[in-house]
Parts: C-alpha cells; structure tokens; sequence
C-alpha cells in the first residue's frame, strides 16, 4: 500500500470508529467472543454473526468506494461454507454440487482458477441473491477513492485495495464453524454452481 493510500485509509478507519465505537477491534473482539461462548444454538448463532456483519457493512458503508453496478469483487473467487451455498440454492432454484469436506489450504488452492471469473449469480452487474449473500460478501468493500484499483485484470501491483480489519469478524466466523461443524464443506462459489450461469 502506497502512503496516501495508507493515510487515506487510517483517516476512514479512525472516522468509522469515531462514528461507532463498538466497531473498534477491542469492542469487536469482545462482541465475537459473546457470540461464539454465551449460551445458544449454532443456528441461532450463525444468524447472529450475519447480523453483525451487516451491521458492519452498514458502518463502513459511507467510506467506501463500493457503488451500485460495480461488481469488481464479484469476480474474486468467493469463498463460502456448504450451508450458505444452501440459502443461495433455495433462494435461486439452482442446483447445488456437493463438495466433500477439506482442509482450508486445499480449498483455497482449488478457487485460485477461479479469479476473474464473474460470480454466477452476478445478473447485469448486481448481486441476484443479495439478501442471502454469503458472509464473506457483506464484510468486503474497499476504502480506497476509488473503485479503479478492484479491477481483477490488473496486474497484481496496481491491485491496492484498503479495508477495515474484516479479520476481526471473519477470522472468528471461520473459527467459529469449523469448531462447531468441523465437517461442513468450505468452497468457492463457482464449484457448488458449476453449471449454472447467471
Ligand atoms: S453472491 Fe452476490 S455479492 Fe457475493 S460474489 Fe456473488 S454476486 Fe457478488
């Protein structure tokens, strides 16, 4: 990252906690760990890590460089567990592959074909199953200007992209589903919709 890069994104990250002082990484940290260890089902848990992701989404979203029809990011390989993909094939009437149960590298090994391919519910450049997204999907946006330096067919050093720490919710999202469901499958979303085009 570049220095006004970096600068421009302290300046929106400082702005965004002033605005919501429970997106700070201590009070974010201390809602995920409320999530994951206070009482519950994991359904009802999932449901509340959605919430909070919205809920993030909503924060950043006056800072970002994510506007209506740009569907940069969409067309990175987009990462999502078996029980998303469910909600999209429910939500879509698409059928659903099943992938088997594998280790996170391996996962991720696999989607790196995928990059630059549009996400195959992308429709005229808007999401056609926005309301049941993935949670990678409502956390990601980009604080840069802009939206220029998305473009996946740029070469990799011109693809500077600033974000909020969406670690902070999806490192703990992650760990949260693979302790509480070791075996739920982990793909891109281009593998569970192989052959069904937007
Ligand atoms: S599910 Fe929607 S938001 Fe997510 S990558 Fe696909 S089109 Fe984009």
């Amino acid at each position: 990252m570049n220095d006004d890069l970096e600068q421009l994104a302290l300046r929106k990250t400082l702005a965004i906690m002033r605005a919501h002082p429970w997106m700070a990484p201590e009070a974010l940290i201390d809602q995920v760990i409320r999530i994951r260890y206070d009482s519950g089902s994991y359904e009802g848990k999932k449901l509340k890590f959605i919430r909070l992701a919205d809920r993030f989404h909503k924060a950043v979203a006056p800072h970002t460089a994510c506007r209506s029809r740009c569907s940069a990011c969409c067309h990175l390989p987009t990462m999502l567990y078996a029980y998303e993909a469910s909600a999209l094939a429910n939500a879509s009437g698409r059928t659903m592959a099943t992938l088997p149960p594998r280790e996170p590298s391996l996962s991720l090994a696999a989607a790196k074909q995928y990059f630059g391919k549009p996400c195959p519910f992308l429709k005229r450049d808007r999401c056609s199953v926005y309301e049941v997204r993935p949670v990678i999907c409502r956390l990601h946006h980009s604080l840069n200007a802009g939206p220029e330096a998305c473009n996946t067919s740029l070469p990799p050093e011109q693809r500077r992209v600033a974000s909020y720490d969406v670690d902070l919710v999806e490192g703990p999202y992650h760990a949260f589903v693979r302790e509480e469901a070791p075996l739920e499958p982990w793909g891109c979303i281009h593998e569970f919709f192989p052959t069904n085009p937007a």
